[in-house]
């Protein structure tokens, strides 16, 4: 199930000459300024210097150089000189283009080379490499017969600082990005709700956690209505609400944090039918519930001091006679009313009553995750992805870690005005607006109802989840942003106390 198979080792002193004569791929990165006061220079250094100064007129920050070494082997180098104060969206670009320019033949070790710079600086720059190079060793789907070239660089030899944490977080976190891409990638044949949950039970097995399924009758019990429209037309009765815990042997403190995430395995847009071009793709509405999960995963590995509670609602958007129609008018499990106004609105509708469950256990603070609306999109691209919630004192926060991590996000407002949009003559809200709002915004005022007992809450609505050629780090298309935002914004310690 664990599709990454990655190793580090560390050595705080330079490479030597013959080390690099026997390596076969090599990335290094130099300052840009003081290049003669280097001290545990590169051997090749001037060879680099050389090579870039031939190249490029107004070298910058974010290019990536490539060459081959005057040596036996020709070992490839890939290199840039960067700024200490690059960005850390930057400097994640920048590694991914950098691990990008090699590929493993004989040897599936990456050797890297921080020169020059601070301690704190290099562990930063190299922590990017880790990042990168992990993100590109996983492995996705890949359902062509015939003979494959599946070699991925497995290992990395880190030369000129050594962590003692061993970059223990980044490798969790490009494990539980790499589960997220993995099951995001997976086409809605192989991965339906069902399926889903077998593949959840193999993982609880495998980490220790508990899992509880709250299937369609479970439901019903439930009077979960919200959940039950989006399922009415599936043949198989296979959807559900999904609730993993994980209990961590010594609680240090009362805190539980709650993660929920949009399990939709497929949206065709229900009887409001999606166009061909905007139903191609729909395989990954999913991804909120896998970067739910990724997240969940991470966490386990670290070992945190606290209970977390990760939410998934798993079901497919089929259309069919019996399926959920504009007009009709549902209840929630809360006893909330809603008019139903579009059915391609379905992400917001299971995650009604996922939300009402998962606020129910009174966690100290619920991140949800949701590839929710297209107006999200509209309004930041698929570079940045929306941010909204329901403290507003934690918006400062959220911006910075942002930047801090380089999985970038941007906060939109949702005053109580924006409401009358959802106002309806028939039931106590309408599911959204048909036209002229701003669906991003309505959709979390929408959510923000089902959240109960005031509990703190962040909603992302994951713009960033598909961006074409990758992002940061991310060498996919599928990015399963998300993951690591999430771990620095609970490790920053800033809205949630470590
Ligand atoms: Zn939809």
């Amino acid at each position: 199930m664990i599709n990454l198979d990655f190793t580090l080792q560390q050595k705080k002193r330079p490479p030597t000459q013959k080390e690099v004569d026997e390596g076969e791929n090599w990335v290094v990165l130099l300052p840009t300024t003081a290049p003669a006061r280097i001290s545990g220079k590169f051997p090749y250094y001037e060879t680099l210097l050389a090579r870039r100064s031939r190249v490029s007129d107004t070298p910058s920050d974010t290019d990536c150089h490539v060459m081959d070494l005057p040596n036996e082997m020709a070992s490839r180098v890939s290199f840039a000189c960067i700024n200490s104060d690059i960005s850390s969206f930057d400097l994640l670009t920048l590694a991914r283009k950098l691990v990008a320019a090699h590929k493993p033949a004989e040897q599936q070790v990456l050797s890297v080379h921080v020169c020059g710079f601070t301690d704190k600086q290099r562990q930063r720059f190299t922590e990017a490499m880790v990042a990168a190079a992990a993100a590109a060793a996983a492995v996705m789907p890949d359902y062509k017969t015939g003979k494959k070239s599946s070699k991925k660089f497995n290992k990395m030899q880190i030369y000129g600082i050594v962590r003692p944490d061993s970059y223990k977080r980044t490798l969790a976190e490009a494990e539980g990005n790499a589960l997220s891409r993995y099951l995001s990638m997976l086409p809605s044949n192989y991965l339906t709700p069902g399926d889903y949950l077998k593949k959840l039970q193999v993982l609880c097995k495998e980490n220790n956690w508990k899992l509880d399924f709250y299937d369609i009758p479970a439901l019903r019990r439930k009077k979960a209505g919200a959940f039950l429209a989006v399922t009415q037309a599936s043949a198989v009765k296979d959807a559900g609400i999904v609730c993993l815990r994980y209990n961590p042997s010594r609680v240090s403190r009362m805190n539980k944090l709650a993660l929920v995430g949009k399990g939709i395995c497929y949206d065709t847009g229900g009887v409001n039918l999606k166009p061909a071009k905007y139903m191609y793709g729909m395989h990954e509405d999913m991804q909120g519930s896998a970067v739910a999960l990724g997240t969940f995963l991470a966490l386990t590995r670290l070992n945190v001091n606290y209970p977390v509670e990760c939410w998934l609602a798993l079901a497919t958007n089929h259309i069919g006679p019996r399926a959920y129609k504009p007009n009709d008018v549902i209840t929630a499990s809360d006893g909330t009313t809603i008019e139903i106004v579009h059915t391609d609105a379905e992400g917001r509708m299971v995650l009604a009553d996922t939300l009402i469950m998962a606020s129910d256990r009174k966690p100290s603070l619920i991140i949800d995750f949701a590839t929710l609306t297209g107006a999200c999109v509209y309004s930041v691209g698929t570079g940045y992805s929306g941010v909204f919630t329901n403290r507003e004192k934690f918006i400062k926060d959220l911006i910075e870690n942002g930047k801090a991590c380089g999985e970038r996000v941007w906060p939109f407002p949702m005053d109580e005005d924006y409401e009358t949009a959802l106002k309806s003559d028939i039931a106590d809200i309408k599911q959204c607006a048909l036209e002229g709002n701003a669906d991003h915004i309505l959709a979390a005022r929408f959510l923000k109802r089902f959240v109960k007992n005031d509990i703190p809450w962040i909603h992302m609505d994951l713009s960033s989840s598909r961006n074409k050629g990758g992002l940061g780090h991310i060498p996919t298309d599928t990015t399963g942003f998300g993951v690591r935002y999430t771990l620095n914004l609970l490790f920053s310690g800033k809205i949630w106390k470590k």
